[in-house]
């Protein structure tokens, strides 16, 4: 029960950040982001830039952010979910849930809502699902109010069959070509698990919504040199995180109107965003030199969260 006191205390919505390794292995001697050992909630972005005044002196800029956690390059998936396992929790216990990963392509969002095959790697999803279906035989999944075209709802028993949705939703996930990263996914993929069962300590009925969300690249329109209907796709894409973090934002300020029908993405998570639901968002960062101003932009639509 701890974590929800703590939870209550600082309300409903949480923000981490991860910062994937270096691709390359190799440390640019221009940005480095600095995680002091000491405070794992602090993160700064230190980048040498040449002074205005004189061309032989470089002088260095830093930025500094605090998050709820910040998880370094070496953090581990089963160190990550530890986290995510007491929000986990907290859907079996009744409340609504949504934990989404934000950041640009390349950043580490579907390394850590899904992760890979090994165990060792797999990420918040996977474990999730084992963590929900691994002490019970059989969860009711309800029906919903919430409509959306071309969505169905899906009856699972058990952790297999929910794999095998999830390969199903992948193959659907639409991903193209931009001139950022030729893998890069041009969508947002929920992933929305509708839980109903008996409270077995106190005897009630429960009803939750686990809401797992990886977002498309948050990079900008101009960046990935997109045209034609891949335009429109970006600028669709860009005006539904917007939306997201303007509802965010707005259920951080504790406003009393909460534009969820703004956006589709927002329309679909409105049950688990807000009210008494928990929150949590991962904001992704890529340590890369030519990373730097998505990475700031990134960090700062996150702290505008936090
Ligand atoms: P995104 O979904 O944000 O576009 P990915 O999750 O596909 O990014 O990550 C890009 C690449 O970086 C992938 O090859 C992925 O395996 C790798 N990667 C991301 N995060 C980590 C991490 N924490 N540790 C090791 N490799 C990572
Ligand atoms: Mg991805």
């Amino acid at each position: 029960k701890l974590h929800n006191t703590i939870q209550e205390l600082k309300g409903n919505i949480r923000v981490f950040c991860r910062v994937r390794p270096l691709l390359t292995g190799k440390q640019s001697d221009i940005l480095h982001i600095q995680l002091p050992a000491h405070d794992n909630k602090a993160l700064t972005l230190a980048k040498m830039e040449e002074s205005h005044t004189g061309r032989t002196a470089d002088t260095q800029k830093s930025y500094n952010f605090s998050f709820d956690r910040v998880f370094g390059p070496r953090a581990a998936q089963r160190e990550v979910f530890e986290e995510i396992s007491l929000l986990v929790q907290s859907a079996l216990d009744g409340y609504n849930v949504c934990c989404f990963a934000y950041g640009q392509t390349g950043s580490g969002k579907t390394f850590t809502m899904e992760g890979s095959d090994l165990e060792e790697l797999w990420g918040v999803i996977p474990r999730a699902v084992q963590q929900i279906f691994k002490p019970f035989l059989c969860w009711k999944i309800s029906g919903n109010e919430i409509t959306v075209t071309n969505l169905t709802y899906q009856k699972v028993n058990n952790e297999d069959e929910v794999h095998n949705l999830i390969m199903l939703a992948n193959q659907n996930r639409s991903t193209a070509r931009t001139g950022m990263n030729d893998h890069s996914s041009r969508s947002h993929s929920v992933f929305q698990l509708d839980i109903e069962g008996q409270n077995s300590d106190r005897g009630t009925k429960c009803k939750s919504t686990l809401c797992l969300v990886d977002l498309a690249g948050s990079e900008r329109v101009q960046k990935s040199q997109s045209q034609g209907d891949r335009f429109k796709e970006m600028t669709a894409i860009n005006s539904s995180l917007t939306n997201l973090g303007i509802v965010i934002a707005a259920l951080a300020n504790k406003d009393s109107f909460v534009p969820y029908r703004n956006s589709k993405l927002t329309y679909l998570l409105q049950n688990c965003l807000g009210g008494n639901s928990k929150t949590l968002m991962f904001v992704n960062i890529s340590p890369e030199e030519e990373s730097f101003s998505e990475s700031l932009n990134s960090l700062r639509f996150a702290s505008k969260v936090n």
